[in-house]
């Protein structure tokens, strides 16, 4: 097991009516500004949870932010946070609300160009930034537990990310009926999103972190049992509570401790967002497929071992457990109604691997992957095998 440090802060509430805590959570001294996204707080009664919450609190709000959170947008509140004397932030949405306000945490306590931060060679934030707390509406991305973001710019065509130690939330609503009112699809791209993200820490080549593989496995399975019932239009609080907490637990640091970690696949996945607007979970269901396939020798390993434990498969060699294991994540993101090619997504795919190597190249992002040798070239074959 490699050496590491551990460390998260994010106080975690778990539950039907937490929400009303965030009345001591917050500082009552602080002037607070709530972020939120296109307006679904408004129709699911959340919004009126935090109002009522926070009735003797100094609250301002700024509504607006989209999915992919839009820099633009980000600007706007940036400057509404500076014009306000604005010192906490609370974010009321999914990962795309939780991403912005981390990225406003940050350029608030930033003298600079707030871009630069997403721009820098090492894209880390050190300092501290503004202190805010999340209610989490969408569970998908862990980013409720986690210190990291991504930020879209749609004059540049630019999706990149970032973050930072003092980027953590101080602490996170987690309450499963807020996903009565997420379309279907919606937590399609959540499990989608969550699963990718436990492979990409998982998938690596085999370690000797036994305890973080089998969490991972168990997240992996828990997913994979809880799909068909928040899939289905009878409410399940249970199974909703499961796959909340697994969104969390994939990407909350736990797992990847110890161990090394790919993310190539969310690196070519943001860039087909960047391109095409397509939902972030269907881009990874699109490149996590020939991405295995593609560097199946350094994979087929930990590849065989998911066969084995997550899905149970006890016939074949390794090559053929590993690649009955890359079918059957095919087979579960369609259960989803995830397409898994690029063609199903946009007809406009031809010379997308060249502008992904384009992009790599002038990024300076020449090794990429578990081992950091994947090249620009590599990435262009593995998106050319996605059409
Ligand atoms: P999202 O973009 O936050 O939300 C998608 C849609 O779901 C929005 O239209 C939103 O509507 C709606 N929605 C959210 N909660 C709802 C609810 N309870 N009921 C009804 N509708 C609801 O989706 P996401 O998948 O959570 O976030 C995606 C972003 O996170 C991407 O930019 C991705 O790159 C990023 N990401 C971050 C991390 C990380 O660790 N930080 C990891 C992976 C991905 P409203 O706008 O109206 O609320
Ligand atoms: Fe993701």
């Amino acid at each position: 097991m490699l050496n590491f440090e551990f460390k998260n802060p994010t106080k975690i509430l778990f539950g039907k009516g937490e929400i009303a805590k965030i009345s001591t959570e917050v500082p009552k001294d602080a002037k607070v500004l709530m972020i939120y996204g296109g307006g679904s707080i408004k129709n699911n009664g959340v919004y009126d949870q935090v109002k009522e919450a926070l009735k003797d609190h100094n609250l301002q709000e700024f509504g607006g932010v989209p999915a992919n959170p839009e820099y633009e947008v980000l600007v706007d509140a940036l400057n509404f946070i500076k014009e306000n004397n604005i010192t906490y932030l609370l974010a009321v949405g999914g990962g795309s609300v939780i991403d912005g306000v981390k990225f406003l945490s940050a350029a608030a306590n930033y003298d600079g160009e707030p871009w630069e931060i997403l721009k820098k060679p090492v894209r880390t934030f050190e300092g501290e930034g503004m202190p805010f707390g999340t209610i989490l509406t969408l569970p998908a991305t862990g980013s409720e537990m986690n210190s990291g973001y991504v930020i879209s710019r749609r004059e540049t065509n630019e999706k990149l990310s970032s973050g930072g130690p003092g980027l953590f939330p101080q602490f996170s609503v987690l309450d499963p009926e807020v996903i009565k009112s997420i379309p279907k699809n919606q937590i399609a791209n959540g499990i989608a999103d969550a699963y990718t993200h436990v492979l990409e820490q998982y998938t690596t080549a085999p370690s000797s972190a036994d305890l973080q593989e089998r969490i991972a496995e168990s997240i992996l399975i828990s997913l994979q049992n809880a799909s068909p019932k928040v899939m289905s239009d009878d409410f399940d609080y249970d199974a909703a509570g499961n796959f909340m907490w697994c969104c969390t637990m994939a990407l909350n640091g736990l797992i990847q401790k110890g161990v090394i970690t790919d993310w190539a696949v969310h690196a070519m996945g943001h860039e087909l967002t960047a391109y095409y607007g397509i939902d972030h979970a269907r881009t990874l269901a699109v490149i996590a497929p020939s991405h295995y396939r593609y560097n199946f020798e350094t994979k087929k390993g930990k590849l065989a071992q998911y066969a084995e434990r997550v899905w149970g498969i006890t016939e074949g060699n390794v090559e053929e457990k590993a690649e009955q294991a890359i079918v059957k994540m095919e087979e579960f993101f369609h259960s989803l109604n995830i397409q898994t090619k690029l063609s199903d997504y946009t007809q406009d795919f031809n010379g997308t691997a060249e502008r992904i190597e384009k992009a790599f190249t002038e990024r300076n992002w020449l090794g990429l992957g578990e081992n950091k040798n994947l090249t620009p070239k590599d990435a262009f074959k593995i998106v050319e095998m996605s059409y």
